[in-house]
């Protein structure tokens, strides 16, 4: 981010949510967001239909609050639903379903970062505009979305970008949203002000329609840019509370809206919904103890018994399903060094077979700690056990049947290997005068012959040690 004595970036964020619960929020219609098909988990009530009653979804405040324990946050005794009046055609009762000045969690912090709010609100319906007229989609209407706010307390795009991901990754421990922001059920709001006193906030601007975690970080990149530089112009004045969306094609923000205050949307309590008793209407400590191992934590523990690289880590903390399969791993190889190896291994090389070949399967675990028994044994090469690796990734078998069948295990023969050198010697006179001249890189030539000759079975400082006997 840019940094100067003179500017200082304030950032905070809103985040909203869509929650993975089976029904929506208020009605009994299905929370499917795969639903290709416009308009058919819809009901008069999600439809708006006049005279239908709201009835909330427990299993919805039952997930915020989890994230609020999660987060260290304060779980509130009462809550309410207000509404939040707005005109638009994606919410015809012409109010959102929300919360205002009692929301479900207060406090709370992630990576560092203050959290506000979070709270729990209703999702609009989604409208499609072309030539021939506006569509509207209801199947989102009514879908339960959470919202985060942070304080402003963000000055940096890594700490933006970490925090963005790392919630992400909570929520999805959590098993309360899939967060997948490319298909917008987390949505990444940025709020940003510039300032040229350190003890006073700019005027800030609020980023909406950013599709993914660069676009965040870009967006504010290019927000703090514009704003430094009116006011570098003298400008300072054309800086206004705002709402400006990010332009993805244009790489740019480009202002929508002033920006509503609270009052513009005369907030009232609900009066169709009941208020809620949080402490009495859920055991929070019960659900306290029952939070499953949080990323934070898996890391702190991982370093721990493992000592592997924080980068690998990550790869686990990121890759559930990779991080267990690991672990199981580990228990079976029981041994330090030879974690640290199968780490290796896996980070390096079985995620990148991954990425470039969608038929690779984590392969059974008795099957890889037998190919680290073989490489810490000196059985194979590494250049061996990546060829293996390859293999059995594709079509699970027993490193140990595969390099028996194919002649792979690492030659220690001194006898045989020194066969094989001096038919290579005789072949390569050439070679063999120049090492003799001086020259020490000679032998590295004949040492690859060799490699070939033995299918890359043979030890090489081995072969290294019978090549320079025989040409002294
Ligand atoms: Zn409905």
């Amino acid at each position: 981010m840019y940094m100067s004595d003179k500017y200082y970036t304030t950032i905070g964020l809103e985040i909203h949510v869509e929650l993975n619960t089976l029904s929506k929020m208020f009605c009994g219609c299905k929370n499917d967001p795969d639903e290709e098909i416009p308009n058919k988990n819809i009901c008069p009530v999600c439809m708006a239909h006049p005279g239908t009653l709201p009835v909330a979804n427990k299993k919805a405040i039952e997930n915020v609050i989890k994230v609020g324990l999660a987060l260290g946050g304060n779980i509130a005794d009462f809550s309410e639903f207000d509404r939040k009046n707005y005109f638009y055609p994606d919410i015809p009762k012409a109010y959102q379903i929300s919360q205002y000045k009692y929301p479900i969690v207060s406090g709370g912090h992630l990576l560092g970062v203050d959290i506000t709010r979070v709270h729990l609100e209703e999702d609009t319906a989604t409208s499609s505009h072309s030539n021939e007229g506006s569509l509207v989609n209801f199947n989102r209407a009514g879908v339960p979305l959470m919202e985060l706010v942070t304080e402003p307390c963000i000055h940096d795009t890594d700490t933006l970008s970490a925090f963005a991901h790392e919630l992400q990754t909570l929520l999805r421990y959590l098993n309360v949203s899939d967060a997948n922001i490319e298909k917008g059920q987390m949505r990444v709001e940025v709020n940003i002000s510039v300032s040229t006193d350190p003890n006073k906030l700019g005027v800030p601007t609020e980023v909406k329609n950013i599709g993914s975690f660069r676009s965040a970080v870009k967006a504010a990149l290019y927000e703090q840019k514009r704003m430094i530089d009116l006011i570098e112009e003298g400008k300072i004045g054309e800086i206004v509370k705002e709402t400006r969306g990010w332009d993805d094609a244009k790489q740019k923000t480009i202002s929508q809206r002033s920006k509503e205050n609270a009052e513009d949307y005369r907030y009232f309590p609900d009066p169709d919904l009941p208020k809620m008793y949080l402490h009495k209407a859920f055991d929070i400590e019960k659900m306290r103890s029952e939070l499953p191992e949080l990323p934070e934590a898996k890391r702190l523990r991982y370093r721990n018994d493992y000592g592997i690289k924080d980068e690998d880590i990550e790869s686990y903390i990121e890759d559930r399903e990779l991080g267990a399969w690991f672990e199981n791993l580990a228990t079976v190889l029981s041994d330090q060094t030879k974690i640290k190896t199968a780490s290796n291994y896996i980070t390096s090389d079985y995620l990148g077979l991954k990425k470039s070949n969608l038929e690779v399967r984590l392969p059974d675990i008795k099957n890889f700690a037998e190919l680290m028994n073989m490489v810490a044994d000196g059985m194979i090469s590494s250049r061996v056990a990546k060829d293996i690796l390859a293999m059995i990734v594709i079509a699970d078998e027993s490193p140990m049947k595969i390099a028996t069948e194919k002649d792979l295990i690492q030659k220690n023969d001194e006898g045989a290997l020194k066969e094989i050198a001096k038919i290579v010697i005789d072949a390569n006179p050439v070679v063999v005068a120049t090492y003799k001249g001086g020259k020490e890189n000679a032998l590295m030539s004949l040492v690859g012959q060799i490699m070939k000759e033995t299918k890359g079975s043979a030890n090489p400082a081995l072969v290294q040690k019978i090549l320079k006997e025989l040409m002294v």
